[in-house]
């Protein structure tokens, strides 16, 4: 979650407020939204993740369904997979890798979660070679789940080569990718954080993606996100969303709508969009200057070891590589809260407390 640097509480963007102004303006509505949501929501969802122009988008072999945000839309996903995938059941998973993947995935009846080397701790960065050894041992047409980009929890992300790489070994192998987009926007900027995902979509590759809105828009609790299938058949593809649609109505028959209706207010409008352009722009460079402020206050108070990979990580995370006690330490004696795994969330992190928690780790790493 992302907290002002003033006052610490969620930050609500104005570009949200003021498109919330406008939804309430119509003519209230209350009936269901439909099995896959809001049409418009989906489409412009859609376009942010693959662009524009993107030709599944255009000819209709891909489809969208409005989810329960990112983790609804990753659940929605995993179960269509469990249903109706037949080729594999296995799905790779980074090691490590946002907590709740494994247990999304076992909850889907048949699929079974299997780690890949992502990475590495003694270098405290991606571990390509094993990653790619991994995913050329892993079976044929299985799941490959990938995160776009801000990496959760190391923040150590993937470079535009390595995409090409992968791309590469997940064509050989024939990968159903499921692509978790919870962060774009936040990291780099709207283009940059998805230039993997739309090196593969202008592949043959068939894959989803599972689109989440609450940091870009700071809608965490209104739960707003997308699922999108992307084919090359565009027959197959409608098909596919009669069964999107027929596992959504058995899960929870319809999305919300309120928190939709912002993002496409925002989405749909040039004026509203470029203003969320700016004001996600600067939760990104305002998280990348807490980064370094944490970086350069752990130089300053002197604190053993080298903290170089901590400017080097992207995204809202900062995978510290304290161990277990040293966070205990933390808590216990600062009352600074973070992951047992040394993750800290820069989220909540303003750059005038980057001094105190330099210190305190300092303390931790000399106790
Ligand atoms: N994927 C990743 C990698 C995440 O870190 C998160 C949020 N922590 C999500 C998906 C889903 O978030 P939400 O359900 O709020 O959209």
């Amino acid at each position: 979650m992302y907290r002002g640097e003033q006052d610490e509480q969620p930050y609500v963007l104005p570009c949200v407020v003021e498109a919330e102004k406008r939804v309430i303006a119509q003519p209230p509505n209350k009936e269901y939204s439909g099995y896959g949501g809001s049409a418009a929501f989906c489409r412009l969802a859609a376009e942010l993740a693959l662009g524009p122009s993107n030709a599944a988008l255009a000819d209709g072999s891909a489809v969208s369904v409005q989810a329960l945000s990112g983790t609804g839309a990753l659940r929605l996903g995993c179960e269509f997979l469990s249903r109706y995938y037949s080729p594999s059941n296995v799905v790779l998973l980074s090691s490590p890798t946002w907590v709740n993947h494994p247990h999304i995935i076992a909850r889907c009846p048949g699929l079974e979660a299997r780690p890949y080397r992502y990475y590495e701790p003694s270098t405290r960065s991606l571990d390509y070679e094993g990653m790619i050894q991994d995913l050329e041992a892993a079976p044929e047409a299985a799941i490959l789940v990938l995160h776009a980009c801000g990496h959760n929890p190391t923040g150590v992300d993937v470079s535009r080569e390595q995409w090409a790489g992968l791309l590469a070994v997940a064509q050989r192998k024939r990968f159903l990718v499921l692509w978790d987009v919870a962060y774009q926007g936040f990291v780099r900027d709207l283009e940059a954080d998805v230039e993997g995902l739309r090196l593969f979509a202008a592949s043959s590759l068939e894959m989803l993606v599972a689109q989440s809105f609450s940091k870009n828009m700071g809608l965490y609790g209104e739960r707003v996100g997308c699922l999108t299938l992307v084919t090359d058949d565009a027959a197959a593809a409608k098909g596919a969303l009669d069964l999107l649609h027929d596992a959504a109505r058995s899960m929870y028959i319809s999305p919300p709508i309120h928190g939709g209706s912002i993002a496409t207010a925002i989405l749909g409008d040039p004026e509203l969009r470029a203003q969320w352009e700016r004001e996600l722009q600067a939760m990104a460079d305002a998280m990348a200057a807490r980064r370094h402020a944490l970086h350069a206050a752990l130089v300053e108070v002197g604190a053993p070891g080298c903290w170089d990979h901590i400017a080097a990580q992207r995204g809202m995370f900062s995978f510290t590589g304290l161990t277990r006690a040293q966070c205990q330490h933390l808590t216990n004696k600062y009352h600074i809260y973070l992951s047992p795994d040394g993750r800290i969330s820069l989220g909540g992190l303003p750059v005038a407390k980057c001094k105190y928690v330099a210190e305190a780790i300092k303390d931790a790493v000399e106790s």
